[in-house]
This record gives structure tokens, C-alpha cells and sequence, in this order.
């Protein structure tokens, strides 16, 4: 992959070197090695411990976004091996799982996540392969975050008389959950561990796009000596993942992607008495007060829409600055929008990766095209995008009503719309001025004015004075549009068990 230097390479103003002087120096080269992954040619499903092929044979070649190359071929399920996956499940949670002591269960999840931290590199190389998001955020965060949700829940599975005082808690019994693209094995462990430490039995479908680190799962669960059927993964197809949510042997449904898709599974659980867990999209605000570290502020904000190349559900997508402290701000921004490195995922100091998909970085681009036409301003730092892969430069529109496209929809990209306020309430109310209600941020120095903001905003997660911070320990989930249930700590517990009188 050649990345020419070309502006990019020019010291922001605020560095004092000079107008356009060229920076001193440069990055060297520092690519992870990717032969701590040995890629199969081909992958089939997880059904009942083994791995098989899809019903018909039939499969879909997985690409790296990053170089655009084949990286394998991998089951192509069907609706006939969802319904062998879920009586595998089914029968694993009638035979053993189900009736397992919790102390029994967590010495599997306590397994599970120490392989996780044992195997961590080569997890965290094969997610950058498959998704395009840089190494340092597979390595730093997915992977070890994905550890810590096993080695959390794996402390709850026999403390349930804790966690529910005065309830029996009891699993629900078969989970159907479907997991998106942009945090691939880290909502993989969302999803599993709170789900064995309640007792319950798994089939979990993949996104399309990125199915390997759950099919490398599928090879820790042999590790740990997991009982066969306690964990299922089956690729396919989104009608695939249709067919689990409507399976008549699946107990619980759990979400997580769009909220048109959402809607669907929502209408395909209609009518059944599955337990169903859903989270959506977002279109959070991050709202800058005149009081706030502006230096400070700018990392978060960066953090904010950067982070995973903007592809984050809780993503803080729409800044709303206090219009005091809107230019320093914008020019801080700038300046360090011009230090944020976008190429080869896979080399450590890379910033901002690859975007996920082709239709993924069409649908930003078609966003990003609306702002301009309607009337936003543009600013894109210059850096050159490497030849081949899927790849968007870090974008900041000024001028932005809240009335644009880009102020209302999910992009799902490194694309930040700045608007701005002058009293608190206009913020509350513009915070709230969207059908979603994930997550928002709030910079100030005032402790005051964050418990009065948190209070008024209509949003799952409120970060203050931070953003994009997780914890396995806590709630995440979101209103409205954003969906129901919450995942993580207790209450993400709560979402895979029945709660019976004592
Ligand atoms: P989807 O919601 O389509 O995909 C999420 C998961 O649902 C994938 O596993 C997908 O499978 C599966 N799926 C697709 N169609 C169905 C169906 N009819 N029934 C059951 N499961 C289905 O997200 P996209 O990948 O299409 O992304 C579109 C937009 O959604 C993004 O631009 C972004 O705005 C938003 N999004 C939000 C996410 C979040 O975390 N909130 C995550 C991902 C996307 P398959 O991959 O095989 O299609």
C-alpha cells in the first residue's frame, strides 16, 4: 500500500513553526505482523461443537476493506441450518447447561476469557483483517474489553441471588442474537457472556462482513471445552438471521444494528412471547459549554466521531458548541484534525482505518454530499488516502442547521456537524431534537450543570467531560429510536433471565 505525503505533512498552526512548514519528522513504518493468523481457506458454521458446512454448500468470501482482498470463504447458512443450530441449542440447555450450578458455569467464562487475553494479539490482528479498524483500537480496546465482559459476567453466574434479592432467577432458555459489523467479537462477548451466566444457551449470526473472530470464537469454545451446543454461530445472510428471530425454539432475541432492521425483528417477535432486547442507532450530541478545557474538550470531541472511523452507534456525531467559544474551538479542531493519521489499519500509528464495506463508504459519501448541497461548509484535512480499500478522510462540517441530513441521520462515518447554542435550554432542546436517544457528552467545569444536563436529556449513556468510555460494569442501551433493554452490568444480566416469586 504507497501513501504519498503531500499537505498532510504540514505543522498546524498552532505548532509555531511557520505557516505551512513541514513537519520535522514522520512516522516510521510500524506494521503489525499478521502472520500470528492462520486463515483458513474456508470456514463452515458452529452447530452443536462441530464445524459444518451450510445445508446446500453454498458460501461468501469475506474481504479485507482495507486492500479490498479476498481473505477466505466462509458457510453460507440457511434457514434449514439455523433450525439444526437451535435444536442443538436446545437440547444442550435441556441436557446440562441449563441445569448447571453457577459456579460450574463460571469456570467456563472465567475459561473463555482467559484464552481471550492468552490469544488477545491474534484476535486483535484478524478483527483489523476482516473490519478495518486500526490495530490500536482492536488491540487496546475490543479485545481486552471483550475479555473483561467474560471475566465480569463470569463473577455474576453464581451470585444471581445477588443480583435479583428476594427473585429466583432463571434463564430464559434458548438466545437468538444477531450482532453488526463495527465491534464484531466485542459485541460477540455483549452478547454471549451475560447470556451463559444466566444459564442460558446460545445462536449467534454475524454480520455479513465480518464473520471471522466469531468463527474464531467458535475455536476458543473447543479451548475451554465449552459442552457442545452451549454456543452456536451461523453465518449467512441478513433473511438468515430473520429466520432465528422467528424460530419457534428461540427464547430471547438480541439486537444490535440499524433501526430499520430493529423495526423488523421488533415486527418478527410480534405476537410471540420471546424476550427481545434491541440497540440501535444514534445521533448524539457532544455539547461544548464556554467553561469546558477547550484542549481538553477537543480530545474527547476527536474520540468522540474518529474513534472506529465514526462507524459507533453511540458515535457523538453532532457538536453543539457554545457559540462564545465556537472559533477557538473550530480552530483547535482543525489543527489537530491534521495530525490524525488515516491508512493501513494494520500499522500502529494509523488513526483512522479502513471503512467497513463498499456500501458503507458509498453511504457516507452520499451523506457527505448532502451537507455540501444543502449548504453546510466542509472541511477535510489534507491527507492522502492510500490506492486501493475503502477509505474517507476525517470530515467537520461548520454552518450546519439542524434541519441538513447530516444533522438528523446516522452516518456511520468520520463525519462531525458542528452547530452551536447560547443558553443551556437551547441545548437541552437540541440535544433531544432527534428521534434517537443512545448517548450524548457534556463539557464544563460546572459539576452542577452536568447533574442538571443529565437530568434533561432524553439519552442512555451521558459522558461528562469524556466520551466513548465502556465498562463492562455499566448499563448501555438507548431510547426512542435507539431501541430498548440495556446491555452490560446488572441490568444487562437482567435481559436473559425470568424473575420468579421465592
Ligand atoms: P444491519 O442492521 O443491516 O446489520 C446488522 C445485523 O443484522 C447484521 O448481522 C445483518 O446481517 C443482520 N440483518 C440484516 N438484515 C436482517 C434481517 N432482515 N433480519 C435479521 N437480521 C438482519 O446494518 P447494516 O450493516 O446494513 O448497516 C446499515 C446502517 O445501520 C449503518 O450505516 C449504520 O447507520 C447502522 N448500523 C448501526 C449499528 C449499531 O451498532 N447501532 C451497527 C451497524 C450498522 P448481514 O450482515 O448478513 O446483512
Amino acid at each position: 500500500m504507497t501513501v504519498t505525503k503531500t499537505d498532510a505533512d504540514r505543522a498546524p498552526a498552532s505548532w509555531g513553526l511557520g505557516d505551512g512548514q513541514a513537519i520535522p519528522w514522520d512516522y516510521a513504518p510500524a506494521p503489525e505482523n499478521r502472520e500470528i493468523v492462520r486463515l483458513k481457506d474456508r470456514y463452515g458454521l458452529f452447530i452443536g461443537g462441530r464445524e459444518v458446512a451450510a445445508s446446500d454448500d453454498a458460501v461468501f468470501t469475506t474481504v479485507n476493506p482495507a486492500s479490498e482482498e479476498p481473505l477466505a470463504e466462509v458457510a453460507r447458512g440457511t434457514a434449514a441450518d439455523m433450525d439444526r443450530a437451535v435444536r442443538a441449542a436446545r437440547l444442550a440447555f435441556g441436557r446440562r447447561w441449563g441445569g448447571l450450578p453457577g459456579r460450574e458455569r463460571a469456570k467456563y467464562l472465567f475459561r473463555i476469557a482467559r484464552i481471550l487475553q492468552e490469544r488477545s494479539r491474534e484476535f486483535a490482528v484478524l478483527e483489523t483483517m476482516d473490519s478495518g479498524k486500526p490495530i490500536k483500537e482492536s488491540r487496546d480496546v475490543d479485545v481486552p474489553l471483550a475479555a473483561a465482559h467474560f471475566w465480569y459476567y463470569a463473577g455474576w453466574a453464581d451470585k444471581l441471588d445477588y443480583a435479583f434479592p428476594g427473585r429466583v432467577a432463571r434463564p430464559l432458555g434458548v438466545a437468538g442474537q444477531i450482532i453488526p459489523w463495527n465491534f464484531p467479537l466485542l459485541m460477540l462477548a455483549w452478547k454471549i457472556a451475560p447470556a451463559l451466566a444466566a444459564g442460558n444457551t446460545v445462536v449467534l449470526k454475524p454480520a455479513s462482513t465480518t464473520p471471522l473472530t466469531a468463527l474464531l470464537f467458535a475455536d476458543v469454545c473447543r479451548q475451554a471445552d465449552l459442552p457442545s451446543g452451549v454456543v452456536n454461530i451461523v453465518t449467512g445472510p441478513g433473511e438468515v438471521g430473520m429466520s432465528l428471530v422467528r424460530h419457534p425454539g428461540v427464547n430471547k432475541v438480541a439486537f444490535t444494528g440499524s433501526t430499520e432492521i430493529g423495526r423488523r425483528i421488533a415486527a418478527g417477535v410480534a405476537g410471540s412471547n420471546k424476550a427481545l432486547t434491541l440497540e440501535l442507532g444514534g445521533k448524539a450530541a457532544n455539547i461544548v459549554f464556554d467553561d469546558a478545557p477547550l484542549d481538553q474538550a477537543v480530545e474527547g470531541i476527536v474520540n468522540g466521531i474518529y474513534f472506529n472511523q465514526g462507524e459507533v452507534c453511540c458515535a457523538g456525531s453532532r457538536l453543539l458548541v457554545q457559540e462564545s467559544v465556537v472559533q477557538p474551538l473550530i480552530d483547535k479542531l482543525k489543527d489537530r484534525l491534521a495530525t490524525i493519521r488515516v491508512g493501513d489499519p494494520l500499522d500502529k500509528n494509523t488513526d483512522v482505518g479502513a471503512i467497513n464495506s463498499r456500501a458503507q463508504l458509498e453511504k457516507i459519501t452520499e451523506l457527505v454530499a448532502s451537507g455540501v448541497a444543502e449548504g453546510a461548509e466542509i472541511y477535510q484535512p489534507a491527507c492522502d488516502l492510500p490506492d486501493r480499500g475503502y477509505f474517507f478522510r476525517p470530515t467537520l462540517f461548520t454552518n450546519v442547521a439542524q434541519s441538513h441530513r447530516i444533522a438528523r441521520e446516522e452516518i456511520f462515518g468520520p463525519v462531525l456537524s458542528v452547530l452551536t447554542f447560547r443558553t443551556p435550554e437551547e441545548a437541552v432542546e437540541k440535544a433531544n431534537n432527534t428521534p434517537y436517544g443512545l448517548s450524548a457528552g457534556v463539557w464544563t467545569e460546572k459539576g452542577s450543570r452536568i447533574l442538571a444536563m443529565v437530568r434533561r436529556m432524553k439519552a442512555g449513556v451521558v459522558w461528562a467531560n469524556t466520551f466513548n468510555r465502556f465498562d463492562p460494569t455499566s448499563p448501555f442501551g438507548g431510547y426512542k429510536e435507539s431501541g430498548y433493554g440495556r446491555e452490560g452490568g446488572r441490568h444487562g444480566l437482567h435481559a436473559y433471565v425470568r424473575l420468579d416469586d421465592r
